[in-house]
């Protein structure tokens, strides 16, 4: 069967032709009225969607609105005060991925920024950097709800992961670190699958769409157990993460909690 624009040309055909048979008999069908044929009848392109995953147009700013008005998990939107998108240098060589924002967070849109926040900044400002260097932000960006009224925070299902990563994704994609860092087993998990103790994971790289990918305790892990000896556990996966961004340590750096270990 001919598409419309075939039929219409075929019929134009035609009609020229039964012209060139009868001499002065014009057609009674102009070529605009043809073309009017086409183009009412040719169904519209459906139109891309403008921020795609891995589309040049991608920016941070269309990424954050879209996660703005996100309702694809319908109880997060629900519960929610704001989402928590992330924050810090767009062209950071370091990236910190937690797992999802917390009470703090969830009440002034930055992730990291209750008491796990403070510590995190702290290790950050160790590292010889400062919050303005890197870029930190969570897999999932709303708050998981609790139970009305039920105090603390509750990590996001995996499911509440999948459906969300594509958003971090994309924002790794246009952030480009050179290093992540995963702050916490929930945040492997979401990241790469990677369901295994902290203990066991930690000191060792993985990889995340290529980006050497270093998991580490979270820093509210350091918070209930502020042993010395789990302080020189992070310090020392720092220090890897600084190697590997072949930035200076310093012997004070490297003796960091040692005594500890
Ligand atoms: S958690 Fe992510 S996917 Fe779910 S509603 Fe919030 S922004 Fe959307």
């Amino acid at each position: 069967m001919k598409s419309l624009p075939d039929a219409a040309a075929l019929l134009e055909q035609t009609l020229l032709a039964r012209r060139d048979l009868l001499g002065d008999v014009r057609p009674n069908v102009s070529r605009e009225a043809l073309q009017r044929f086409t183009s009412v009848r040719t169904a519209p392109q459906a139109a891309a969607p403008a921020t795609a995953p891995g589309r040049n147009a991608d920016t941070l700013a269309a990424i954050q609105e879209e996660v703005r008005t996100c309702r694809l998990c319908e109880h997060l939107a629900a519960s929610r005060t704001q989402t928590v998108f992330g924050v810090g240098n767009p062209q950071a060589d370091l990236m910190f991925v937690g797992e999802a924002p917390g009470a703090d967070e969830d009440r002034l849109g930055e992730p990291f920024v209750g008491r796990a926040g403070e510590l995190l900044t702290k290790i950050i400002q160790a590292m010889g950097l400062s919050r303005d260097d890197v870029y930190i932000a969570n897999v999932l960006k709303c708050r998981p709800d609790m139970p009305k009224g039920a105090p603390g925070n509750r990590p996001p299902t995996p499911q509440e992961m999948e459906r969300c990563l594509p958003y971090l994704r994309r924002q790794i994609a246009l952030i480009r670190p050179r290093v992540l860092v995963a702050l916490g087993k929930t945040a492997m998990v979401g990241l790469v699958g990677a369901d295994e103790p902290m203990g066991a994971m930690r000191g060792r790289w993985f990889s995340f769409e290529g980006i050497p990918l270093l998991p580490t305790y979270h820093p509210s892990y350091l918070l209930r157990n502020g042993a010395p000896a789990e302080k020189r556990k992070v310090w020392e996966d720092m220090l890897l993460v600084m190697e590997k961004l072949g930035l200076t340590i310093s012997e004070k750096q490297r003796g960091f909690f040692r005594s500890a270990a």
